[in-house]
């Protein structure tokens, strides 16, 4: 708490450890990730979300799996050794089956890292994408404020979420969980305690990012926590950079909609984030898939600005997918 209250020069400072800290462990490449939002059909009513069940002004899509494949291949070419596959909540048994088909076909036919992020699963269903061949998930907790989490979530319960977090790493698959900052009705200790669950919860990845008020979503027209400092977005970064200092932590696309210039993710990754996730959505359902508004890269390829950017911050890019710290030292990646 303390360190998230800290202003004006200390700031500065708190920026410079974090970087250094990052610098330090995860050295001086920027990880990427290429995240492709394959489906936007979603059932649940996430009171945030853009893309929830209730907002039906959004054409449903669905790519299918030639399409999807067809981007993968594209992939190592860009110099992109993850695919992030993201997409809404709609289980079915036979959906589920499909995305493990398409898994294993990925690792059969690439030599991709696979992330899915698709929500709460029972761990059976996890258990079956890890030996169709999934390396990774990611699944935000989205705040340790229970009550807030229970108005937010008219469909998922918080234990839940978290039991799914602990059968993803008891079944050996990296783990990556996260938060949205400022939610309405947070406060300073909701983030200290957001950063420290990350830290219990010992993440191979931690993706966390400002939170945007949809439009078309019951929290239309809500600020967010920090409208009036919104710096509080890189100073809830640069500390969990210093409590989580092994962690892969991206710069997300949400600091873009939220800082101009310079970018945000930009800043963030001088600021303790060594992960970006160029989007490779294909450009015609990139529209379709706004969580938020203010998301960057909607009318343009976004992979074709990282390399700039990363040229402008002076850093190289990893030449590999960069396998959990943890595991490395284990041996096992
Ligand atoms: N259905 C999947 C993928 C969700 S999208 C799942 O629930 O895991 C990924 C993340 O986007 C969410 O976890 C949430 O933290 C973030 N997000 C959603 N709506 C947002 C908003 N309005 N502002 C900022 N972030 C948002």
């Amino acid at each position: 708490m303390e360190l998230l209250r800290v202003r004006g020069a200390e700031r500065a400072a708190l920026y410079q450890r974090a970087d250094t800290l990052r610098q330090q462990i995860m050295g001086d490449a920027v990880f990427l990730r290429g995240i492709v939002e394959f489906s936007n059909v979603c059932g649940n009513d996430c009171h945030y979300c853009g893309i929830r069940a209730g907002n039906g002004g959004l054409r449903r899509y669905r790519l299918d799996d030639d399409e999807i494949l067809a981007v993968a291949r594209g992939m190592p070419a860009l110099g992109l050794h993850t695919i992030v596959l993201q997409s809404g909540e709609a289980p079915s048994v036979s959906a589920d089956r499909r995305l493990g088909r398409l898994i294993a076909r990925i690792k059969r036919e690439t030599p991709l890292a696979v992330t899915l992020s698709v929500g709460n699963r029972p761990r059976a269903t996890y258990a079956y994408w890890r030996d169709c061949g999934m390396d990774r998930y990611l699944l935000r907790f989205e705040t340790t404020d229970a009550a807030l989490f229970a108005r937010l979530h008219p469909d998922c319960d918080f234990a839940a979420r978290i039991a799914c977090l602990e059968h993803l790493r008891a079944l050996g698959v990296q783990v990556g969980s996260g938060f949205m900052i400022g939610l309405p009705g947070e406060t300073v200790e909701t983030l200290a305690r957001n950063i420290m669950l990350c830290r219990d919860l010992d993440l191979d990845m931690i993706g966390i990012g400002p939170f945007i008020a949809h439009p078309d979503t019951p929290l239309a027209g809500c600020r967010n926590a920090y409208a009036d400092d919104p710096e509080m977005h890189f100073v809830a970064l640069a500390v969990l950079r210093q409590f989580n200092p092994r962690a892969h932590i991206p710069a997300t696309t949400a600091y873009d909609a939220v800082f101009r210039e310079p970018p945000g993710r930009d800043l963030a990754l001088r600021r303790g984030a060594d992960v970006f996730m160029p989007n490779v959505t294909p450009l015609r359902h990139k529209n379709d898939y706004q969580l938020y508004p203010g998301k960057p890269g909607l009318d343009g390829e976004d992979h074709g600005v990282f390399a700039a950017r990363m040229s402008r911050l002076g850093r190289p890019v990893a030449s590999g997918p960069g396998h959990a710290l943890r595991l490395v030292a284990a041996g096992t990646a």
